[in-house]
Formats: structure tokens, sequence, C-alpha cells
């Protein structure tokens, strides 16, 4: 408890301190914006100033229609409408207390300007000085350097604006040297803040565009929104009163401002349509085709000498004016169908910003000394805050799914891996006991010479076979599924393969009456290499449905070669293949059109009034679907109901051994009956040790090999099988199963392999196995094992393995027993 007890104390003291700081931070906020914008307390000496004098009254303003003279303070604005013609002059003495190395600074509004001292003109601003800008010059500074010889003399600017509504006089500074220029950059302070706020932003944001643009999703407002903050930034900078300092040529200087401002709404039409998804995009793209239009005119006419850009300068807030509005528009339809919700922040921002851009132009024709800038700054920094806060809620919302994603995920792999561990385990359980009854099954079918029980027997094996097919087809679907089966390439002589499907197919085929018929084309390659088990598994799979499901006729498979080619190999060889298209015909029941596409459907059998009598669980045509996709093939059906059907696919092969097959003989190799028959050699000499826990395993398994008549030993469980070898004289081959209590055969690999005396060289080790989920094999190998056999074993293999492993001295062939 005590301990909890000081855990609440620390918590409340950093949120006593956190919240301390975050008081501080505003305060300091505050006082930096008093401080920019306050003049000096009282007691304060002047130190922001730095003696800059305002000569804003006393002036006398002559001019005016009536021919009256009128005393006047800066600024100030004498509408036309009161004057006699297009000119005022402004006149004062100059104060007493001038002095050598000062300057006075007065600003021209567009408009031409002369300033007299003591009637001697000492500066000039004048519309025939430019070539280019017929009546409205750049609005600029203009410096007097003055003395202490003008204390005290008359000084008189002479003001000309022909078409301005209004002559606008701004407020006139001197001082000393820089303090001057020192007091319009205070004036500006604001303006140029906002414009490199807008210009950095713009740009940082157009750089990671470019080079983040493929994961940042459809974001690409981001990239419309930076180049308004950039072109923003940039008219604002080139506007403002400082612009003297950073652009040398004011001609230029107007030329780009007037580009800036006339499209500018154009970019935004294009943020705001990105950013609504398109959905208003016809408005959007007129507007901005008109902007794109006039700006263009207006440059062209400027040049042209037919009208300057501050006349048609209208024109383009009109366009502006009317791109706003359709945004509005815009807007208020999103909020009525709902889609405002995907762009809130982004649409409150938009107003902001609207509204602003509205003032920006209102001041602009109403103001006569309207400082440009401000208004529309302040509405786009409002913009990026709430693009900025958009983004941030997008990407929470993202990243809150993003969990809930990975946490489905986690589930489904869990039940996945599940399913896996299950299936392997099911696997070995019901393999063992299957095991036992075809191998039991094949010794009393070797033993008896009984008739009555050579039947009974045939009918055990063909149950147990069937049960076997089951559990495998089960087992591949679920491999499928998981994405565990793995496509396992070798060479294989294609013929050799037809041959053996023919003949197991040849007895089912003769028992319905069925004509069987394999037309293999000459021309195709000996030797090729790829998955041969999958192949017979779907070629199995096509054939057993052919006779399965036709009562007369035919079954016909054909095999053609259709091309060659050559592909890379993984060391970067060129390796040849062959495109083999292979069909399996029969003159059966057919499938109606509407079933053909449930047909591939997992457990799914159609027809099924008709076909009750005949075997099958509806799996068979899904594996073979899902195996050729895995070879990147897939299966093509044609069928007529009633009449027939013919399936077929096309395979690509590595070739091994390019010769033609030739003429195709199912015969050249007469099979070799697996049943009952009698090995073709004894192995008399050789010495087989067997490891298995399950008694029932070990004697079907030595009794497989009682016909080779070796000598065999028996250990049931790793540690037995470690003593055998230990007591005993070397063994030829260890047959080790891989499931038992205690020490598993891997286990007891490991410890053999680790014993003083055990040759490797000599002993061979072939590990049993029931397990025949993906990856079993590579794992097998891995670990050292010379080869494994799948259970239940099956004669024929049992015998290739001892023929494979054993020392040929150790063999006995029947012919040479005979001979
Ligand atoms: P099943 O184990 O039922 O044979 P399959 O997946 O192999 O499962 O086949 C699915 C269904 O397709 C079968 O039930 C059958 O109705 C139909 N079918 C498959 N091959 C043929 C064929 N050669 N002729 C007619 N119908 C067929």
């Amino acid at each position: 408890m005590p301990n909890k007890a000081k855990e609440g104390f620390g918590e409340i003291i950093s949120k006593v301190s956190g919240a301390i700081l975050n008081i501080l931070l505003c305060s300091g906020i505050v006082l930096f914006l008093y401080a920019a914008l306050a003049q000096p307390m009282k007691g304060e000496p002047e130190v922001g100033n730095f003696a800059v004098e305002y000569l804003n009254d006393g002036w006398e303003l002559s001019g005016l229609k009536d021919g009256e003279k009128q005393i006047i303070s800066l600024p100030a604005s004498i509408e036309r409408d009161a004057l006699k013609g297009s000119t005022v002059i402004i006149s004062r003495t100059l104060p007493e207390n001038l002095d050598d190395g000062m300057n006075l600074l007065a600003r021209s509004i567009m408009q031409d300007m002369v300033i007299y001292i003591d009637g001697a003109e000492r500066v000039s601003y004048r519309t025939n000085d430019f070539v280019e800008m017929s009546e409205h010059l750049p609005s600029a500074f203009l410096e007097v350097p003055i003395s202490s010889k003008d204390s005290g003399k008359t000084i008189s600017i002479v003001i000309t604006h022909k078409k301005r509504s209004a002559v606008a006089i701004e407020k006139i500074a001197y001082g000393y040297g820089g303090n001057t220029w020192y007091s319009v950059f205070r004036d500006s302070f604001a303006t140029i803040v906002i414009a490199t706020i807008l210009i950095i932003f713009g740009t940082a944001s157009i750089i990671s565009y470019v080079l983040i643009r493929n994961r940042i999703r459809g974001r690409n407002y981001v990239f419309y929104l930076a180049r308004i903050l950039l072109i923003a930034g940039l008219w604002i900078l080139g506007e403002s009163e400082l612009r003297q300092m950073f652009f040398g040529s004011p001609v230029v200087n107007t030329i780009f401002s007037y580009i800036f401002i006339e499209t500018i709404t154009a970019f935004g039409a294009m943020f705001f349509n990105s950013t609504q998804n398109y959905e208003h995009s016809k408005l959007y793209s007129v507007m901005i085709a008109l902007i794109a239009f006039q700006s263009t005119l207006n440059l062209i006419l400027q040049f042209a000498g037919i009208a300057d850009l501050y006349e048609t300068l209208i024109v383009s807030h009109i366009l502006s004016i009317a791109t706003l509005a359709v945004t509005a528009y815009s807007i208020i339809a999103d909020i009525r169908n709902g889609h405002i919700r995907r762009y809130r922040e982004i649409a409150i921002g938009m107003v902001f910003a609207i509204s602003m851009g509205l003032f920006e132009v209102i001041s602009f024709y109403t103001k006569p000394n309207h400082v440009f800038g401000v208004f529309l700054g302040l509405g786009l920094v409002a913009l990026v805050f709430a693009s900025f806060i958009q983004t941030l809620h997008d990407e929470v919302l993202v990243a809150q799914e993003n969990v809930k994603l990975a946490e489905a995920e986690e589930i489904a792999q869990a039940a996945s891996d599940a399913k896996g561990k299950f299936l392997a385990s099911m696997s070995h359980e019901i393999r063992t006991p299957v095991n036992a009854i075809v191998g039991l099954g094949e010794m009393i079918d070797r033993e008896t010479e009984e008739e009555k029980t050579k039947a009974y027997v045939a009918d055990i094996k063909s149950a147990s076979s069937t049960l076997l097919d089951l559990i495998n087809d089960i087992l591949d679907l679920s491999k499928l599924e998981s994405g565990k089966m793995d496509i396992i390439e070798s060479e294989y002589r294609f013929a050799d393969m037809l041959a053996e499907l023919y003949r197991m197919m040849k007895f089912r085929a003769d028992d319905k009456m069925l004509d069987l018929t394999f037309e293999v084309d000459s021309e195709l390659p000996t030797v090729v290499i790829g998955d041969t088990k999958r192949i017979r598994q779907i070629l199995i799979n096509l054939l057993t449905n052919a006779v399965k499901y036709t009562e007369k006729g035919y079954v016909k498979l054909s095999a053609s070669l259709i091309g060659t080619d050559q592909i890379t190999g993984e060391e970067g060889n060129t390796v040849n293949t062959a495109r083999i298209r292979i069909s399996v015909k029969d003159t059966g029941m057919g499938i109606k059109h509407e079933d053909i596409g449930r047909l591939t459907d997992k457990y799914v059998r159609v027809d099924e009034r008709r076909n009750r009598n005949i075997e099958g669980t509806g799996l068979g045509l899904a594996i073979t679907c899902e195996l050729l996709n895995l070879m990147g093939s897939e299966l093509k059906l044609e069928s007529v109901y009633g009449k027939g059907s013919d399936f077929g696919f096309e395979l690509v092969q590595k070739v091994k051994d390019a010769t033609p097959l030739g003429k195709f003989d199912p015969d050249v190799k007469p099979g070799r009956k697996t049943s009952g028959r009698k090995p073709s050699f004894t192995i008399p000499e050789a010495r087989i040790l067997i490891c298995d826990d399950n008694d029932m395993n070990i004697k079907v398994f030595s009794g497989l090999l009682k016909n080779m008549h070796p000598i065999i030993y028996k250990a049931a469980s790793g540690k037995a099988c470690l003593d055998m070898v230990e007591k005993e004289d070397p063994f030829d081959l260890i047959f080790l199963d891989h499931m038992m209590p205690e020490m598993d055969g891997i286990m007891t690999f490991e410890r053999l392999c680790k014993m003083e005396g055990f040759d490797r060289d000599k002993t061979k080790v072939i590990i049993l196995t029931a397990n025949v989920i993906s990856g079993a094999r590579q794992q097998y190998m891995q670990t050292g094992f010379d080869d494994y056999l799948e259970k239940p074993v099956i004669p024929a293999a049992l015998e290739a393995m001892i023929e494979k492993y054993l020392d040929p001295s150790k063999i006995v062939r029947k012919e040479d027993e005979e001979g």
C-alpha cells in the first residue's frame, strides 16, 4: 500500500509541473505577441524605434477642383471627384533639426511622384521612366537624402495618377541612414513572417511529396496545397512594402506577382477537387480552364501594349470569386449528402480561407493603401493547419484500422496453426492403424492359399485403401488451403509415368468394359523435370472420375506437345521447356451446363440424384484445380450432358532429355503386380534393425521383409535402439520410426551419430513417417537421414529402398539363384 501512495504522489507532482510549464508557455507566447506589436511602456527608453520621426501633420494640399488649399495629415486619400485634374501637390516646411546623413522615405502607390525641396527636384518616379508599365507604376519607396542645410526649407511632393479613383498618400518618415528602412521592415514584419512560413512550408511539402508520393496513398491534396502555399508566399513577398530589398527589377517583380495572384484560385480549385474525391470535377474543370486561358491572355495583352495587367486584373478577380463560389457550392452539396464527413477539418479551413480571400479582394478595391496579402496569408495558414489536423485524424483512423486487422490476422493465424497441428497428429493417428491393416492384409494375402480368405483380404485391402485415399485428400486440401503444399520437382520419364497410370486404370476400365486408350504424341521429350507425384495425382483424379462416371464407350487420355520454349534457370542458365497439353475424354454421363461452375467447389458433388450410388466426396476436382494453379495452369472443361466430358489442362515442364519418346507402348515394362507377389531378390546376409514403439507396426514391417529373408532385429524405443547398436555387430540398415514417446526418431538418430563405434558410412538410416505435412521432407533430409519412407509402407517402395541402400553384394537376385 505505501508503495501505491508514493506512486500517487509522484503522479500528482508530474501533473502539476506539466500544467505549470504549459501555463508558462502560453504566457510566453502572449508576451511575445505583445512585445512585437506594442509601443514602449511608461518609463522605458525607446529602444525599438531607432529614432525615426514621421512628417505626418501640417501638409498643405493643393490641386482641388475649387482651387482651395487644405491642411491634411498622412496617411490620406483624396477622391478624384474633388480634384481638378489627376495631380495633387502637398507641401510643408522641413524641421529645423535636420542633420547630415539623414534620409526621408515617401511611398508611391502605383503613381507618378516627384519630390522637390526648396523648389529643386530631388527625386522623381515617373511613368515615362518605364517602358513596360504604361500608367500603373509598381509601388515603391522613394528615398531622399537630406542634410542640415535642408532644415526649415519647404518640401513639395507632386503626385499624379490618371486612372485610380483616389490618390493615396502614405505616411512619410525621416531619420538617420538605415533607421527609416528599419521602420519599414518593422511595419511589414507580420507580412514577411507569414510569407516566409508559406514559402518554407510549400517548398518542403512539394519536396516531401516528390520523395514519398508512393507511400502517401492517394493524399494528392498535399501536393496541391503545397503549390498554393508556395504561390501565396511568393506573391505576398512580391507585394510587400519591402519588395525593393528583395527584387532588383520592379517590372519583373510586378509581372510575377500578377501571374501568381491570377492563378492561385485555380490551384485552390485543384486542391479542393482532390480533397472532395473529384466528385464535383466538372465545375472545377471549367473554372480552372477559364483561369488558365484568361491569365495567359492577360500577359499577351500586356506585352502587346493593348491593356495592362492592372486593368485586366478585374477579370481575374471575377473568375476567382466565381471559383470561390463553386467551392462554396460544392461544400454545401457535400454537407447535404454527408460526404463532408470525409474532409470536415479541411472544409472548415477552406471556408475560413475563402472568407479571407474575399476580404483581400474587397480591401484591394476599397482601401487605396491596402496592404497586400495579410488576409489571404492568414487564411492559408489556417488552411494548412486544418489540413494538418485532417491528416493526423486520417492517420489515427488508419492506425486504428491496422490494429484491428492485425488482431484479426493473429486470431486467424492461431486458428490455422491449431488446424495444422490437429491435421499432423490426425494424419499420424489414422495412418498408423491403417498401416497395420494394409500390412497385415498383405501378409495374409502372401501366406494363404485359401480362395475364400484371399477374397476377404482383397475386400479389406480395397476398403483400407479407400480410407487412405480419403485421409490423403483431406490432408492435401488443408495443405493447399494453408499454402503449405510444395511443388517438388524431380526428373522423370514422361512415358513411364503414363504407362504406370495406364496399367493402374486398365483393371478398373476392364471391370466396366470400357475402352481405355492413351494417345501420346511421339514428339514429346523423353525425360522432363516436374512434380510427378502431383501430376500423377491430378491424372489419377481425372481418369478415376472418367471411369467412375462412364457406363459405356471409352475413356481416352491424350498428351501432345504444343510448343517448346526457353526460360532462365536459377543459376542464370537457359533451360528448355516443353508445353504439354493433356486431356481426359470420356463418353459418360456428362455434366449439366449450370453445374460446371460449381464442380471445383470443395465437398460439392453435382447431379446427386443420379450419382448417389457412385462413391465420392466431392474433393477430387477441387484438389486437382488447386494443384494445377500451384503449377501455374488451370483446368478446362467441355461437357455435353448425357454425351460425355473432356477435362484438359496445359503443363510446362523443364526438359532434361529432348529425345522424342517415340511410339507409346504402355506394356513395355509389364506392370509389376503389387499384391501377393514375391520379391525378385533375397537378402539373407543383410542385418536390419527396426525401431518402432508400436508393436503392430513392427510386426507388419517384419512381415513385409520376411520373404527377403534378412536378419531382423527389433527395438521398441529409441533407447532400445541405441542399446542394440552398441551391443550388436554393425547393421546395414536401420528403419527408425519418427513419432515415439520419450526419445523420438530424430533425437535417437542424433544420439546415434554421436556414438563411438557407430559407422555412419556403413549403416544407412531411414526414417519411417506418417507425418506428410509440408516441410517434413526437407526437415528429415537436413537432419541427415539417408531417406524417408512414408507410412503405410508400400511393399514395392520398401523393396526399392532396400535395393537402393543395401550393399549390392548382399543382394541375391532370383536369376542368380536359378543360374
Ligand atoms: P467425387 O469424389 O464426387 O468424384 P470430384 O471433385 O472428383 O468428386 O467431382 C465432383 C463432381 O463432378 C462429381 O460428383 C461428379 O458429379 C462430377 N464429375 C466429375 N468428373 C466427371 C466426369 N468425368 N463425368 C461426369 N461427371 C463428372
